[in-house]
């Protein structure tokens, strides 16, 4: 569990470093039940800084290089501090530039789960973490919900609850649940062909192609996407199955070795596609075929910038 006054002095001390510029953490949102990435600096109010477990956010996805060379803080979550290990790989910019503040994550709340099971209304709640349950506090009463029941589904198998790399830690360090690997995927693919692509036509046919899932994407930072490209044109603008189904082939292909499963596009999909599906079909293949797994070694060369002479495959050689 995250202390949050240890966390607000924590930040405090890294804004008064004059190199620092601004940190990116949490603030609650216009509704109880949400929070929201803050961008924090020297003038700024940090009793507004929090962490609970509704800060589901992965805040990698907002960090950029600052062109006077200031620094920035960032405050990551495990499956949060993986994306951003793969994105100092990619040398999206030098670590150096970097304060990670980790924060040692019990789960975080899926909302849509939340309002599954209780009848209360959402727009003023407050969470706490009591071991095994979540205590939920609403205007003048109180819920308790084991947090097997609303947890996202990528925290009930939680690899890196710990944050891979960080140069503070709040909380303490805490071991990981994973012991489902691949549990959907290895199900999907018992399937025979013409079921596996019946599934995926119909949730194809689901997407309005508003690319949020691209775009909330941490590792999805191509300056011109193919999708918009019209010189040379990938993708037709209609909305269909056959240009759908390019689109998550191309995206999912564009990921292969570089998704770190933070799971942020399919929370963001407005139409409920499993997209996690596909990214975690990718990620089983890559790991078994080139033992390789995005974002876990700080250091380790990106999957398509790799070369073994010993490749198997001829057509390398
Ligand atoms: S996947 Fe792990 S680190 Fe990420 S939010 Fe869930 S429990 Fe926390
Ligand atoms: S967020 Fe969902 S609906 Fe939008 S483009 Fe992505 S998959 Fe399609
Ligand atoms: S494809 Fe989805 S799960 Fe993978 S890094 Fe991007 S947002 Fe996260």
């Amino acid at each position: 569990m995250v202390d949050n006054k240890e966390l607000r002095q924590e930040i405090q001390k890294i804004l008064k470093q004059d190199d620092v510029k601004y940190v990116i953490c949490y603030k609650k949102g216009t509704y109880g039940f949400q929070t929201t990435p803050y961008f924090v600096s020297k003038k700024d109010n940090i009793t507004e800084i929090i962490f609970s477990p509704l800060c589901v956010n992965n805040l990698s996805s907002y960090v950029k290089s600052e062109e006077e060379n200031k620094k920035i803080g960032v405050v990551v979550k495990g499956c949060d501090s993986r994306t951003l290990v793969q994105m100092l790989n990619e040398k999206r910019l030098p670590r150096e530039r970097l304060i990670i503040i980790g924060v040692a994550c019990g789960g975080v709340i899926d909302v849509k789960k939340l309002q599954k099971n209780i009848s209360e209304p959402l727009e003023n709640i407050d969470v706490f973490e009591e071991k095994d349950k979540f205590v939920l506090q609403f205007n003048n009463k109180k819920q308790t919900i084991r947090k097997k029941e609303v947890l996202l589904d990528k925290c009930l198998h939680c690899e890196y609850p710990t944050p891979l790399n960080y140069d503070v830690l709040i909380g303490e360090k805490t071991k990981s649940l994973g012991n489902e690997e691949y549990k959907d995927v290895k199900d999907f693919e018992k399937k025979k062909p013409d079921e596996k692509w019946k599934f995926w036509e119909e949730q194809f046919s689901c997407c309005i192609r508003c690319y949020a899932c691209r775009n909330v994407c941490p590792v999805c930072y191509c300056e011109k996407c193919m999708a918009e490209q019209l010189d040379p044109q990938w993708l037709c603008r209609s909305v269909n199955l056959s240009e759908n189904a390019v689109w998550h082939i191309i995206r999912a292909f564009h990921l292969a070795g570089r998704c770190t499963g933070c799971g942020e596009c399919e929370r963001a999909c407005p139409m409920d596609i499993p997209l996690m599906l596909l990214n975690k079909k990718m990620e089983k293949d890559v790991k078994e075929l080139f033992d390789y797994s995005a974002g876990v070694e700080l250091g380790s060369k990106p999957l398509l910038a790799i070369f073994k002479p010993d490749d198997p495959e001829e057509d390398i050689k």
